[in-house]
């Protein structure tokens, strides 16, 4: 099932829920993959010698993407390891929600920090750095479109990431890299599971005409789509995963 691409992927926050997926499954499709995450380094480790068993390449990156500096190394470390980078996927997030009189400083620049500057710092390592032919898949979301109540922080971080996927598509013009962006609805993880009440995980169940939750797997497969041979002439676009919410 490997076909070796011998291309290299940085996947950020990868240690689990939908970056662990996209990861496995690029590994799958043959990628070289660089495991980034935060703080969960036994997590990281595990799925790095999981994807090596099933005869994948793959090794753990940490770096905290809000600190550009720890970004800038992790590129240097992936160049070093294996000679340059191909794809990034700007997976690494985090959701706080409450209404917004309700949002208290910290809700908001924790946020900006890690999905707005996290992602204007990925970006800019790999609009410097990426080899030609490479792409770049931004994580979204859903809420930007359906506008819920609570999202407010959270919708306007998301909002930025699709403004700056717009942007860097028309900006790395002649070196043949795609951006896109990828915004699910609601995915079983620990990020959407632990903001929800089970009310609320039962409405948003329903909300979607296909009755479920999103999984990760359906995310990483519209990932590997974009960062593959088929998503080539898909430039500068919004990819909604939510199986068919908006
Ligand atoms: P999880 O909370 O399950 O996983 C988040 C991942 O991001 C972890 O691997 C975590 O690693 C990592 N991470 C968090 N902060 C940082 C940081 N500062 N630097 C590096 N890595 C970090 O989230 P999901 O898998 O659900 O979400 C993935 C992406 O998908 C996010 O961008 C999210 O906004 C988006 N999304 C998710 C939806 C959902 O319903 N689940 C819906 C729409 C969009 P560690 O713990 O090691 O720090």
């Amino acid at each position: 099932m490997n076909r070796d691409t011998n291309k290299v992927a940085i996947v950020t926050g990868a240690s689990r829920g939908i970056g662990a997926a996209i990861a496995e499954r690029l590994a799958a499709d043959g990628f070289t993959v660089v495991i980034n995450y935060a703080g969960g380094a036994a997590d990281a480790e595990t799925l790095v010698a999981k994807i090596e068993a099933a005869g994948g390449k793959a090794i753990p990156a940490q770096a905290d993407v809000s600190d550009a500096n720890a970004v800038a190394r992790m590129f240097d470390a992936a160049q070093a390891a294996f000679g340059g980078v191909d794809v990034l996927v700007n997976n690494a997030g985090i959701m706080k929600v409450a209404r917004l009189a309700e949002c208290d400083d910290a809700l908001f620049d924790s946020q900006v920090a890690v999905n707005l500057k996290g992602s204007f710092n990925t970006l800019r390592e790999a609009s410097r750095r990426l080899r030609e032919g490479g792409r770049i898949i931004n994580l979204s979301s859903s809420v930007v479109g359906l506008y819920h109540p609570n999202y407010a922080v959270y919708a306007a971080t998301k909002a930025g990431v699709e403004a700056m996927t717009h942007v860097l598509a028309k900006e790395l013009r002649g070196r043949n890299i795609t951006v896109n962006a990828v915004a699910p609805g609601p995915t079983a993880t620990a990020l959407f599971l632990d903001a929800n009440t089970p009310e609320s995980i039962e409405r948003l169940t329903k909300l979607a005409p296909l009755e479920r939750l999103g999984r990760p797997e359906d995310i990483a497969a519209a990932v590997a789509f974009l960062s593959g041979p088929d998503g080539a002439w898909i430039n500068g676009q919004v990819l909604r995963a939510n199986g068919g919410i908006i």
